[in-house]
């Protein structure tokens, strides 16, 4: 089953490590402009993921 926030996540973590592997700048503690705002696409794609999946275990009877 495809899961589009799922792929949305990894897709968002391969983007930022690409950038980061090809960037001169950005380092774990600094990150260059570009190199942030995919970090925070990242990030912003996490937590929505790992919120549904929290939300997805409190349901009962969800098995
Ligand atoms: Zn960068």
């Amino acid at each position: 089953m495809p899961d589009a926030l799922y792929q949305r996540y990894l897709k968002a973590l391969d983007t930022h490590l690409d950038h980061r592997a090809a960037c001169t700048t950005c380092t774990n503690s600094r990150r260059c402009r570009e190199g942030g705002r995919l970090w925070d696409a990242f990030t912003r794609s996490q937590d929505a993921y790992l919120e549904r999946q929290r939300s997805q275990r409190g349901k009962p009877n969800s098995r």
